[in-house]
């Protein structure tokens, strides 16, 4: 008998590698148990991991012994089986999502015990005044008495959380020996947590519905998903509220995944002003000791709402109760870098394998949820009518093949005239066009020569604020040549078609004296810039906003009346599987914008195919009659979410080599039944950030093992280090 244990650890590693489990040993005075954090020799270096589970034992080989065991934390039962399971679905390394759990932080390299604060005596107050004369008994400084005197010890974080006071005033009282400080094991149990509501929202009859109906399947603690289904404007924040505030008086943590980080402090502000607390904010742009403190917070099991963008999803939650996944039909769930996923689809899981409900919110539910409240595998619940008087907008279609446009303009005179009656009524107005900067196209207008990137095969997209041509695949940026390469003319190059910046040109021509503000994610960088940006609408600094899609997503604008979207059709031509479905729902979700707050709105929708049925359930207001079109046509085509879709994209700098691979790849695609492999064709994107690329597609029917059938092809086929390959469950992407 040998005096360790071998443990099988997966270890945290960058790279998608299929491998990242490996066995170390342990000395047997220590027994591990699944899910505690360890520190491991890998390669020259050292790694984080966790323990999977025991191995049998084995005499014969050398293995190396675990570094470092940290007895503070250890991953749930419940983390450990999302772990694999998500790797095993979207075809990564357990190790590369334990990086994502781990968050990029040094989990436990500063050992620092953390401090916990203690009252000294109970503190005789009459004769604390006659010891120190000058000691004044303060709001802050009694606060922080009485809550030591109820629950001990407690920690700095926690007590100013509590008490609301400083960090100074604690240290007084601790110069006074009034209270104490000691080294306390993170293992210490947080105050218990009270929920303060003060909500003056009185909820309407859909709306208490909802929550009762909720709060029922919520009791019955087991999975459940909820489609909560409304317009914007109908409520729907306030009831998945309700359901978070049950959650937090049950002591459990509640998770909010939001499509994007910029809108995580409007909504932490919406929080605290219905709840008096701070939510825990996670994105990928904490500082280091922020993300620590909040990893910490979460893995010690505070009670608190925790709101972030996909990331989040992977935290080590110690008491989840809720998930809401609010904007379910947002594309931007989907994560398209290093580990691919699609973050609502992984909430899902996660909620089943905790055993908790997952609320899904949205006014244009995606296809996959849709079908799931026909086929009753998820709970519908609406909220049919908007809060208050406001009404939904009308609109307006205007047939553009009818409309003599002046060169180099885009605005018809229809909505000329409606933005000039909106601006003498002092309303907002919101022009939405999809395209960032000034012009996506620059042309030699002597020869033809259009700019394109040099790592990409796409144009350059004039950017005129900053005066750089821009890659939008890439980003790469360059000055515009003052002389063309192709027929060495000076100075021919003239812009093509509209960006933002460009219309905004257009409108300052007809309304020269009026504020606009453009809002893209050129514009918008941090939540900072989008607090101002919302400050001036509130304001009222603002008369007319021109807008990407980044303005489709979750914001109330007072005094918006009049939504103008400039070029309806470009979004429908997007040529992939969801294009009309995702034009569906960002015109939908834009148009959603006016008349709230009980004025009535319009939106004018300029098109060259208005016979189109996204444009026209859009126009009739028709979703649900949008959505049976689309299913229908999924159906026949076997398409998702009725059949299954995988991709496999091939990407190499070497353009022999990865033809031959691809080919190779080809000759050994197995064949089974239900099955359909395709490719390769060399992607839309043939030459992208410098490599050439190639995509398989994989087809299938929805019972077929999908994951399965990519391992035992892909897996049993030595790729070349020059070649990179990429498994896209489910893609959402197909260039
Ligand atoms: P959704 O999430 O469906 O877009 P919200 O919950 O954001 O809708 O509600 C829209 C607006 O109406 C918000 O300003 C919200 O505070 C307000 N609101 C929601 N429910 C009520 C209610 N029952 N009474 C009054 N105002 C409400
Ligand atoms: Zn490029």
């Amino acid at each position: 008998m040998s005096n360790q244990f071998i443990y099988s650890v997966i270890v945290s590693l960058n790279k998608s590698v299929p491998q990242s489990t490996f066995d170390y040993a342990c000395h047997k005075i220590q027994k591990l148990e699944a899910g505690q954090i360890v520190k491991v020799p890998f390669g020259k270096k050292s790694a984080w991991g966790v323990i999977e589970k025991l191995q049998e034992d084995r005499k014969d080989i050398q293995i190396k012994q675990i570094i470092k065991v940290f007895d503070g934390y250890i991953l749930s039962g419940y983390l450990m089986r999302f772990i694999n399971w998500v790797a095993e679905w979207n075809f990564t390394s357990k190790g590369s999502v334990l990086k994502l759990v781990f968050s990029n932080i040094d989990i436990i390299e500063k050992e620092n015990k953390p401090i916990g604060w203690i009252i000294n005596t109970n503190p005789d107050i009459p004769k604390l005044k006659k010891l120190f004369p000058n000691f004044k008994l303060t709001k802050k400084r009694k606060q922080i008495i009485n809550t030591l005197s109820q629950t001990k010890p407690i920690l700095t974080k926690e007590l100013i959380d509590q008490t609301g006071a400083s960090k100074r005033t604690i240290s007084e009282l601790e110069k006074l020996n009034i209270i104490n400080s000691m080294e306390v094991s993170s293992d210490i149990s947080l105050p218990e947590f009270k929920v303060l509501r003060n909500s003056n929202i009185v909820l309407n009859s859909s709306q208490r519905n909802a929550v009762e109906k909720i709060n029922r399947i919520k009791n019955n603690n087991k999975f459940d998903a909820v489609l909560l289904d409304g317009l914007t404007g109908s409520g729907k924040t306030e009831v998945y509220f309700e359901i978070i505030a049950e959650t937090l008086k049950q002591g459990k943590q509640a998770l909010v995944l939001l499509p994007e980080i910029y809108l995580s402090s409007e909504w932490s502000m919406r929080f605290k002003n219905s709840f008096g607390i701070t939510p825990l904010v996670w994105h990928s742009n904490l500082s280091k000791k922020v993300r620590r403190e909040t990893w910490d917070q979460i893995i010690r099991g505070k009670v608190n709402v925790i709101v972030g963008a996909r990331s989040a999803l992977f935290l080590p939650y110690r008491t989840l109760g809720l998930i809401v996944i609010d904007e379910e039909h947002d594309h931007s769930f989907k994560q398209e870098e290093g580990v691919l996923y699609n973050a609502r689809d992984m909430g899902i899981i996660r909620a089943k394998i905790e055993n908790i409900p997952v609320i899904l919110s949205t006014a244009t539910p995606s296809l996959e949820t849709w079908q799931n409240i026909q086929t009753k595998k998820f709970t519908h619940i609406e909220l049919p009518e908007r809060i208050g008087d406001a009404e939904l907008p009308r609109v307006k279609l205007i047939d553009m093949k009818g409309v003599n446009l002046p060169y180099n303009k885009w605005i018809s005179p229809t909505l000329k005239d409606e933005i000039s009656k909106n601006l003498v009524n002092r309303n907002l107005t919101l022009l939405f066009l999809n395209r960032r900067g000034y012009a996506p196209l620059k042309l030699c207008s002597s020869c033809g020569y259009r700019l394109g990137c040099k790592n990409c095969q796409s144009w350059l997209v004039e950017h005129k604020k900053n005066n750089l041509l821009i890659c939008h695949q890439c980003g790469i940026q360059q000055k515009l040549p003052e002389i063309c390469d192709e027929c060495s003319e000076k100075e021919t190059f003239i812009s093509c078609g509209p960006g933002v910046e460009r219309l905004e040109e257009e409108i300052l021509d007809y309304f020269p004296d009026i504020s606009i503000e453009i809002l893209s994610s050129d514009t918008i960088q941090s939540s900072k810039i989008m607090n101002g940006f919302l400050k001036r609408i509130r304001n009222g600094k603002i008369d007319l906003i021109i807008g990407t899609q980044i303005i489709s997503k979750g914001h109330n604008f007072k005094n918006l009346t009049l939504v103008g979207v400039i070029d309806a059709d470009m979004s429908l031509s997007g040529g992939d599987l969801r294009a009309s479905e995702k034009a569906f729902q960002v015109l939908h979700q834009v148009s959603g914008r006016a008349g709230r707050e009980n004025k009535k709105g319009l939106v004018v929708i300029q098109t060259y195919d208005p016979k189109n049925q996204v444009i026209e359930a859009l126009s009739k207001n028709n979703r649900d009659e949008f959505l049976k079109i689309e299913s229908k046509h999924r159906k026949e085509i076997n398409l998702p979410p009725f059949g299954k879709l995988a991709a496999i994209i091939i990407s190499s700098k070497n353009q022999r080599e990865l033809e031959a691979f691809s080919i190779n790849l080809k000759k050994k695609s197995p064949n089974f039944q239900n099955v359909m492999i395709l490719g390769p064709a060399p992607a839309p994107m043939y030459y992208l950030r410098g490599k050439y690329r190639y995509r398989f597609l994989i087809k299938s029917s929805k019972e077929v093992n999908i994951q399965k059938v990519i391992k035992d092809w892909v897996y049993k086929i030595k790729i070349p280090y020059t070649i990179k390959l990429k498994v896209d469950i489910d893609p959402y992407s197909f260039l």
